[in-house]
């Protein structure tokens, strides 16, 4: 068992609660943060080797040094709007743990000298907004919120607003998130300038995910070093994945970072019911690219899933889709932590044209590549899918998505065509056998 530490509430009653929270230790961390210079926070978050856990995974510490030094408005923007299919992490922190969450907010808006910060939590999660709402009302009803606290550099008072959005994948894109936190129609923009210079409302902003969070008060509680320890040479901590389709005990469960893939499927979920063979699995949530059974033995950590030589890698136009540089291939990505297993019953197909489907109807429509092809890419698998493909028509799909990947605005594109080079080259006979 993992040492638990975002997910260390889950499943206890009344944690969620301001009263429930304090007994199991929470805000316990606010006064020896306060204790150090702004500086040493962020010296201590890049020493622990936490990266972003909403599906990128940049080093969290590093991002926070791109703010302008000295800059007088700096906001902290908390990225709650898990959509990825197949990831149904951050939702059980929101609901089990807000406390931990708000917590780690003061401290990360304290590192970054954020005086209002913002958790924009999806549109769907009722539940988990009413929780954290009301966990909100009384953190500043308390005075964690909303007062002065005595700190390093004279005094601190961190606000926090939790902002509901309306149910759009794209709006977890983060820049696709502060326009519609400013109240503007909910498209990514152009990168540079990115939110550390130039975020919401015009000011720097570090947009972190909520499991990213939720590690501070871990980590400033006992040390950067120990969290590095916890976890790879270059990703300290745990890692939460989410693990669903034909496997005996699907479920959310908080993991040692780098744990095999063939374990997380065999030992923690119980393996696959019936005793049938597996198929295929996808390790990061929808968009990341499909692996097969003869790829099981990787770390699920974020450079293995790119660079492992055990994961074939994704046949697409060379030099430009997948290149890493030095000669390395990105075969996947540790993504968002949904790791969707199926087995020999599943029709590849079919699944292939349900997340191209899913994409194309979740395009903003700004860039033509993305909102053409993604829409091209779900009728032609559809007819794959039905038995009407046509000659040529797994070739144009190679076509299509070597066409959208890396030109357009944000990651969306690439969200639909990385899967379908995978399907493409993993599983191209069966695509093929639906061409009569
Ligand atoms: Fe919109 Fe797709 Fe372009 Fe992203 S890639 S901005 S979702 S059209």
């Amino acid at each position: 068992m993992a040492t638990q530490i975002v997910l260390r509430n889950m499943g206890v009653e009344g944690a969620n609660t301001l009263k429930g929270a304090l007994e199991r230790g929470a805000y316990s961390r606010l006064k020896k943060t306060f204790a150090l210079l702004p500086g040493a926070v962020v010296d201590e978050v890049k020493r622990s080797n936490l990266r972003g856990r909403g599906g990128a995974g940049f080093p969290t510490g590093l991002k926070w040094t791109f703010l302008p030094k000295g800059a007088p408005t700096v906001y902290l923007v908390v990225n709650a709007d898990e959509s990825e299919p197949g990831t149904c992490k951050d939702r059980e922190i929101l609901y089990w743990d807000p406390h931990l969450l708000i917590e780690g907010v003061i401290l990360a808006s304290y590192a970054l000298n954020s005086r209002h910060s913002y958790i924009y939590i999806r549109g769907e999660m009722m539940r988990e907004h009413a929780v954290l709402q009301r966990a909100v009302e009384e953190a500043y009803a308390k005075g964690y919120l909303g007062k002065d606290h005595k700190c390093a550099g004279g005094n601190f008072r961190c606000d926090l607003t939790v902002h509901r959005g309306a149910g759009a994948y794209i709006c977890g894109e983060e820049t696709a998130l502060l326009n519609s936190l400013e109240g503007k129609r909910g498209w990514p923009r152009l990168k540079p300038p990115f939110p550390a210079i130039k975020g919401l409302f015009g000011q720097p902003t570090i947009v972190n995910n909520v499991e990213t969070i939720s590690n501070l008060p871990a980590i400033l509680e006992q040390g950067g070093e120990w969290f590095a320890g916890l976890g790879t040479p270059k990703s300290g901590g745990t890692r939460i994945l989410c693990v669903s389709g034909h496997v005996n005990r699907p479920g959310v469960y908080e993991l040692p970072m780098g744990i095999p893939l063939r374990e997380v499927i065999y030992d923690v979920a119980g393996g696959i019911p019936g005793g049938r063979v597996l198929k295929g699995v996808i390790p990061g949530g929808s968009s990341m690219p499909i692996l097969t059974p003869e790829e099981l033995d990787v770390p699920m950590e974020f450079d293995a899933l790119m660079t492992d030589a055990r994961i074939k890698p994704v046949e697409a136009r060379p030099g430009v889709l997948f290149d890493l540089g030095g000669g390395k291939q990105l075969r996947t990505m540790a993504g968002s932590g949904g790791v969707i297993v199926m087995d020999e019953t599943t029709d590849m197909v079919k699944v292939c044209w349900r997340i191209m489907r899913f994409y194309a109807h979740e395009s903003c429509g700004q860039c033509t590549p993305c909102r053409e092809g993604t829409g091209w890419l779900e009728r032609i698998t559809r007819r794959l899918a039905e038995g009407r493909g046509q000659p040529g028509d797994v070739e144009l799909c190679e076509s299509i998505a070597t066409g959208i990947a890396g030109n357009t605005i944000c990651p969306l594109g690439d969200a639909a065509a990385w899967p379908m080079l995978a399907f493409t080259t993993k599983f191209r006979s069966e695509l093929q056998a639906r061409i009569p």
